[in-house]
């Protein structure tokens, strides 16, 4: 496994590698990585004949009072998980190689990002968007691996590779959970032992939405309710937001008669986080 910090390697051997005829993965990662992050790799290997992992946490999708600095990092424990997965190239550039003076260009989408994350956190989206074409344009994956945990992102995605006419198929992964149900995520480790407890919350108001919704309930607003009622009763949780969208849109229903996003993003502490559940087919009960 090789580890490259330039735009120019990385063309190099993709370059040789399309040559010789193989497929490519990319899976795009902030780094800290986890089992979330392994089963993207896992099933990238799985599927092409070379596996692409970016470790780079992306200045452009951080606002001003988010966690840009404090962000966890530890390249040494990402490449050994990566060479566990038999990922072929790392590519770890400095914030100056993908940003170099002068950078102005960026990949802004509407509607899609005006709505849960993109609310409160309103450069995200845009740095994502901005980021992950510069990736795809230097790596030119044949598929690319992205997490359901960050369901709206990956809408995101699919709807900017169908808008810009991209030739990459998107590969949405299932969420990875610890043991008591928590989401796998970088910044669970900034939680204190107390809070590490009162963030169960998230995947409980996850797993009784999921049941509420398979048990038939078709009002997207009582789904909203009883999730929320969940999380208000942790005295450590405070609510960013509790919605239900259409899954393609991302735009807030009522009626639970479509393929839709249970979404979820709450503070425990200084921490926020975000969990969901997706119903793909046929809307509730199906
Ligand atoms: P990040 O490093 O947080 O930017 O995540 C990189 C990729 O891993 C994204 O596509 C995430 O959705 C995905 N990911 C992160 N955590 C998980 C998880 N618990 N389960 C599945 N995918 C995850």
């Amino acid at each position: 496994m090789k580890i490259v910090e330039t735009i120019a390697e990385v063309r190099e051997q993709v370059k040789q590698w399309k040559k010789e005829g193989l497929t490519v993965a990319l899976v795009p990662t902030m780094g800290y990585l986890h089992e979330g992050h392994r089963s993207l790799m896992e099933r990238a290997r799985k599927e092409n004949d070379r596996v692409v992992v970016s470790v780079f946490v992306n200045p452009t999708q951080f606002g001003p009072n988010e966690d840009l600095a404090s962000y966890p990092r530890d390249l040494e424990h990402d490449a050994a998980l990566c060479d566990s997965v038999g990922v072929d190239l790392i590519f770890h550039p400095a914030p100056e190689e993908m940003y170099p003076k002068g950078f102005c260009s960026f990949v802004d989408m509407d509607v899609l990002t005006k709505e849960l994350c993109g609310l409160s956190r309103p450069v995200h989206f845009r740095g994502v968007c901005t980021v992950v074409s510069k990736l795809f344009h230097i790596v030119t994956p044949d598929r690319a691996y992205f997490g359901e945990k960050d369901a709206q992102q990956l809408a995101v995605i699919k709807r900017m590779v169908l808008d810009l006419n991209l030739d990459i198929e998107i590969v949405g992964c299932p969420i990875v959970r610890e043991a008591d149900g928590l989401a796998k995520s970088s910044r669970n480790t900034y939680l204190s032992p107390e809070e590490r407890k009162a963030a169960l919350v998230l995947s409980r108001s996850i797993f009784a939405g999921k049941k509420l919704a398979e048990s038939g309930e078709t009002d997207a607003h009582k789904l909203v309710q009883a999730m929320t009622d969940i999380i208000s009763a942790e005295p450590l949780a405070r609510i960013d937001y509790v919605k239900v969208v259409d899954l393609l849109t991302m735009q807030q229903i009522d009626k639970l008669d479509r393929p839709f996003l249970a979404a979820i993003a709450v503070y425990i502490g200084k921490t926020r986080l975000i969990d969901n559940f997706m119903v793909q087919a046929g809307g509730a009960g199906a």
